[in-house]
């Protein structure tokens, strides 16, 4: 009889390296069926009744990713005879939480630790016999790469494979053994009993594939269902994080039994910095208070001062740069105006330049030094390694709403521009999670809706503190809430898949770098200004001078330009939402073709350029908004469909055309609906303006809320179990 060995282990934990040392080159590579991963397998060397089985690497267990499934299906149903776990001795705090998977199956395993010739070479000392004690199964120190350990490995293996057990050590906490117990008496007592503890914890996590593959039927899930709330009740934590904290708890009393680092009770200082960072109470208000400081400081305080030089000297009047006595250095309106009357141009070339170019170009511009403020920010986050973190704490958040932490990466990107952040979703191996990211990752204001939240935040507020901050707070508070409404419906039912990043330690970022990321990002937003800004603020230009009036097509006073009779025969579709004028109506749809566009077309249609300064200029566009119509207006385009650009992405990512309808028409209501319920709402408390719109807003609002807080009838994970369950069991 020959015996099958399945090696399994994390990546970069060396399993290619043992693979390689095990067999020689008695190798076959093939692919698992119906999927991409490949497939290893080859004969120990010198016995030939010996097949060693490469499986693909993994960090868990978990039913997610294809490569994860591969590995339990394998594992599970083909029953190898002996299991290696290849154990990185260097990192076993993360390895060993594939191990306390793998010894509950009920198939023996070995841990093999390897990468020992690093561990002694640091000089710290693992303990293989407690190790072994703490496990419940054989352990041996090897090195892959030299070679060193791999005969007793083997031998020990083969050995096992015939006669070990493997019994797990591990025991949960009182309330989930509880629960684990009365699963393996309702429904699994048919199964052996080394068996039936693996497919108990997959019940409690709730795993559909696994309630499946059993043929558990709907009553038999209901009444675990009952203990599964219990205990989740008694520990005000889902199942399935449950279980991974209990995890990590043993795994460090484990390592506390069989692990003497060198350098022990050193800590390193990033160790030390996220012990508060990450801290479970801590982190949100910190993660909170660093996103408000950098947004209140690079739109608000510092970042607007930088703006208004920029406006009122480059955009605006000038200045002086030795004092008030000294050289005037004229501003780019004024040295255009003299340009052009040196060239004697026509007036409506001159007007063109004027008003269309420079108020539409230089608006967008002006807010340059507030852009570069902010990149220079998030690029320092990113480079010393706190951004990883946030995606960390978020996903702790998220996964309460039934996110995954891996929504939070392109969110991150999105908060730079939303193509590269609908395209990171791809990572995102759960075609549910996909495509709600995709769907909602533009609610995060990108930076060409940057310098609309600085204009309104600055004009209308009169710089406000806390106006530039709500807008990124009211992003995230979309987001998480589209989440939770969208996941609670039919066309996202799925599981929510779990997160493993690498925190890398914090480190102080090369200024080098810092500033390449700074200039990138803000060059590519210099260059849409004289790009595709100037072009559209060229077109409402001509649009907004020219008509038709008394018959023939001309220069007309604005109000019966082309653009204004397009832009009234739109705008009662945002009246309700509390700014009904044309030239609102306008400026959201010229925000399509790109967002700095918001900016850009205010300053065509306000006559920004005419103005002497900046304070003065944006004031005509103050009259025009009273506060809370102002503020409804930042949101529905905050919220709305973004650019064209971020469309054709999302077209992409979501490859119908039904999709992407669905995210488009998603977006655009979604923005009306928040935008309708603040603005009536608000002139209802705070003036008592009240008529059906009020009455609109306020059923609005309650069928939103009804939305957010149902019961979970999707078939989502925290309430349900997933939709390849046998029977879905509703809230
Ligand atoms: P896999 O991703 O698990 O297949 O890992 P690999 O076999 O590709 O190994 C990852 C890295 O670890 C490679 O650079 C190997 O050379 C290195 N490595 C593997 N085994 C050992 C070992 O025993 N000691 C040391 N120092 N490095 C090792």
């Amino acid at each position: 009889m020959s015996i099958t060995i399945a090696l399994a282990g994390n990546p970069n934990s060396g399993k290619t390296t043992l693979f390689n040392a095990m067999t020689g080159m008695n190798q076959f590579v093939g692919n698992w069926p119906g999927v991409t991963v490949e497939k290893k397998e080859g004969a120990l060397k010198g016995r030939n009744d010996v097949v060693v089985v490469d499986l693909p690497g993994i960090y868990s267990m978990s039913p997610y990713t294809p490569e994860e499934m591969v590995a339990r299906d394998f594992l599970v149903q083909e029953r190898p005879d002996v299991i290696i776990d290849i154990v990185d001795g260097t990192n076993i705090e993360r390895n060993l939480y594939l191990t306390t998977q793998l010894t509950e199956i009920g198939i023996p395993v070995v841990v093999a630790v390897n990468m020992m010739d690093a561990v002694d070479k640091r000089g710290d000392e693992i303990n293989a016999e407690n190790m072994s004690k703490a496990l419940g199964c054989k352990v041996v120190k090897i090195s892959a790469l030299k070679g060193e350990g791999l005969v007793e490995l083997a031998k020990t293996a083969v050995e096992i494979a015939s006669f070990g057990k493997t019994s797990p050590q591990h025991i949960f906490r009182g309330t989930v053994e509880h629960a684990l117990a009365h699963i393996e008496e309702a429904v699994l007592h048919d199964l052996p009993d080394e068996r039936q503890r693996w497919y108990a914890i997959k019940l409690f996590e709730r795993d559909g594939k696994v309630a499946a593959k059993l043929g558990v039927d709907g009553a038999r899930l209901a009444h675990i269902e009952q203990d599964i709330r219990a205990c989740e009740a008694e520990m005000d934590d889902d199942s399935e994080s449950i279980i991974t904290c209990e995890r990590y708890s043993y795994i460090e009393s484990v390592i506390s039994r069989c692990r003497v680092l060198k350098h022990a009770n050193e800590m390193s200082l990033s160790d030390k910095i996220d012990l508060v960072v990450t801290n479970r109470v801590l982190a949100l208000p910190i993660f909170v208070a660093i996103m408000f400081v950098v947004y209140y400081v690079s739109i608000t305080s510092v970042g607007a001062l930088a703006t208004d030089w920029a406006n009122d000297g480059v955009f605006g009047e000038g200045w002086n740069l030795f004092g008030a006595e000294s050289l005037p250095v004229p501003g780019v309106p004024e040295l255009a105006e003299r340009f052009l009357n040196f060239m004697d141009c026509a007036p409506w070339l001159r007007s063109l330049v004027t008003d269309g170019i420079i108020a539409g170009v230089g608006a967008v511009l002006g807010f340059v030094p507030q852009m570069f403020i902010l990149f220079f920010f998030l690029a320092f986050l990113e480079a010393c390694g706190y951004m990883a973190r946030a995606a960390f704490i978020m996903d702790r958040i998220f996964r309460r709403f039934g996110l995954s932490g891996r929504s939070f990466i392109p969110l991150l990107i999105s908060s730079g521009c939303g193509v590269p952040g609908i395209m990171a979703s791809r990572t995102i191996k759960s075609d549910r999670d996909r495509k709600i990211t995709v769907m909602t990752t533009t609610f995060i204001p990108c930076s060409a809706k940057l310098p609309i939240i600085a204009l309104i935040a600055g004009a209308i507020f009169g710089g406000a503190w806390w106006v530039a901050p709500s807008a990124y707070f009211v992003g995230i508070a979309a987001v998480v809430c589209s989440g939770v409404i969208l996941k609670k419906t039919r066309l996202f039912a799925g599981d929510v898949s779990p997160f493993v990043m690498e925190l890398p330690a914090y480190h102080w970022p090369v200024p080098r770098n810092i500033a390449l990321s700074v200039w990138e990002r803000g060059w590519s937003f210099i260059k849409r200004a004289g790009t595709i800004i100037m072009l559209a603020s060229i077109f409402v230009w001509f649009t907004s001078n020219y008509g038709w009036s008394d018959g023939s097509f001309g220069q007309v006073d604005m109000s019966e330009s082309i653009l204004a009779v397009l832009g009234s025969s739109v705008a009662w579709i945002f009246a309700p939402l509390g700014w009904g004028s044309w030239q609102a109506a306008v400026t959201t749809l010229t925000g399509l073709i790109a967002k700095e566009n918001l900016v850009g077309t205010m300053g065509v249609l306000f006559g920004v350029a005419d103005e002497e300064n900046s304070a003065a200029m944006w004031s005509v566009f103050a009259a025009h908004f009273p506060a809370l119509s102002a503020y409804s207006f930042l949101l529905f385009n905050m919220l709305c469909a973004p650019c064209f650009a971020a469309m054709g992405a999302i077209r992409r990512e979501m490859m119908t055309a039904k999709w992407f309808w669905i995210a488009v028409l998603y977006q655009c209501g979604f923005a009306y609906a928040v935008s309708l319920c603040f603005y009536r709402i608000g002139m209802f408390i705070s003036s008592g303006v009240f008529g059906i719109w009020t009455i609109v807003a306020a059923a609005l609002l309650v069928m939103f809320l009804w939305l957010l807080f149902r019961s979970d009838s999707g078939g989502s994970k925290k309430t349900g179990w997933n939709a390849s369950a046998a029977s879905p069991i509703n809230g």
